[in-house]
């Protein structure tokens, strides 16, 4: 087993080097040595996240490469299948109908182009199709919610794993998606519990709890992570984290978003997060929760390959392909391919059909030159 070793006792330092030892490095072995473990306080998770960034980086990539294939990278595809005309008010959601952004709400799209949309996305490489639709919750829309877990059904039949986002969600209604084949339900906390209600006020924080409760106990993986570029102090970042990673278990995906600041919202003149307070998300998420696939998520459009590729070091495996992310633009397919080429990742294979995924394993492997 690869341990790190704080190198203090070993190494006399030069005479202007101090013998510095980072908390990343301490919980970074830890987590190697002990595996994931839920009982992190704040205080951990803070000290973590506030090493020096390097340092940071670095420790983040020793357990990210201990723990996961570091060449494997995720591929999913998120598909808007109803758009707009959300009732909630999140601030930072072009598809809430109480801002006027612009955006034309649609009713939900018919089974011919969603599964027109995952075949495309298959091809595309795509692993994993998202459906996501703007709503509150699913209550009172049973013929809707009928036709998804039939699209559910259709997608997974293609080979792929398929997650949803619809809002929250009841017991009954997490058992029926997971008898439909649904993989995975992304429900994000956003932020911290205490910044929560300064982004959100059309429902609680405990709501969003009781639904990720809801999916796991359905025997649906968890996906649920937050964004960054709010208005949050770097304290509600570690509080997010630390909700995340003291939930019983951890999520098996945490999408790390920065904002996209769209005209019309109320974060509209949120100034752009930089690529080091992503590293720091990513790294302290790796470090603190494992196994989970962190997903490099929406903002990924505004950094360029070598920053993305600071990102897939510090520990994320998993990104968002495929033209728009819901309605915000996304990365361009041709520059991610060629970004997989340059950087020698590999797409990671679907996880639900171990002979399935050594296939499509072999193949990768022997695509990626
Ligand atoms: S984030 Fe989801 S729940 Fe919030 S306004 Fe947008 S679509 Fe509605």
């Amino acid at each position: 087993m690869l341990l790190i070793r704080c190198l203090r006792p070993r190494i006399q330092p030069l005479a202007s080097h101090s013998s510095f030892c980072s908390a990343a490095a301490v919980q970074a072995e830890r987590t190697i040595r002990e595996g994931p473990r839920n009982d992190w306080t704040r205080e951990e998770i803070k000290s973590v996240y506030d090493s020096p960034v390097l340092d940071l980086l670095f420790h983040g990539a020793q357990v990210h490469r201990h723990v996961h294939n570091f060449r494997e990278v995720q591929q999913c595809t998120l598909l808007s299948i109803k758009t707009g005309g959300c009732s909630e008010d999140c601030s930072y959601c072009p598809q809430s109908s109480r801002y006027d952004t612009g955006l034309k709400a649609q009713k939900l799209m018919n089974m011919d182009s969603v599964l027109q949309a995952a075949r495309k996305a298959k091809e595309a490489g795509s692993t994993r199709f998202c459906m996501g639709a703007a709503w509150r919750d699913t209550v009172g829309r049973k013929t809707n919610f009928n036709q998804i877990l039939e699209y559910i059904k259709e997608i997974r039949d293609m080979g792929m794993e398929v997650c949803c986002t619809l809002g929250m969600l009841e017991k009954q209604q997490a058992m029926e998606l997971k008898k439909a084949g649904l993989t995975a339900y992304n429900h994000n906390l956003d932020t911290s519990r205490e910044y929560y209600s300064k982004i959100i006020t059309t429902r609680s924080y405990d709501e969003r709890l009781k639904t990720l409760d809801h999916v796991r106990e359905a025997g649906i993986s968890v996906c649920s992570g937050g964004i960054i570029g709010l208005g949050e102090a770097e304290e509600d970042r570690v509080g997010l984290l630390h909700t995340l990673a003291t939930l019983p278990a951890h999520p098996e995906s945490v999408p790390i978003n920065s904002l996209v600041a769209v005209k019309g919202t109320p974060l509209q003149d949120q100034k752009p997060v930089e690529i080091w307070e992503m590293i720091r998300m990513i790294a302290t998420a790796r470090i603190v929760m494992p196994k989970a696939m962190v997903r490099l998520s929406a903002g990924r459009v505004r950094f360029s390959m070598a920053e993305q590729a600071l990102c897939f070091l510090a520990g994320a495996n998993s990104i968002f392909t495929g033209e728009k992310l819901l309605t915000t633009p996304n990365n361009d397919f041709d520059k991610d391919q060629l970004m997989f080429k340059v950087l020698g990742l590999i797409p990671k294979a679907p996880s639900f059909s171990d002979e399935a995924a050594e296939t499509f394993e072999a193949e990768a492997m022997s695509n990626s030159g």
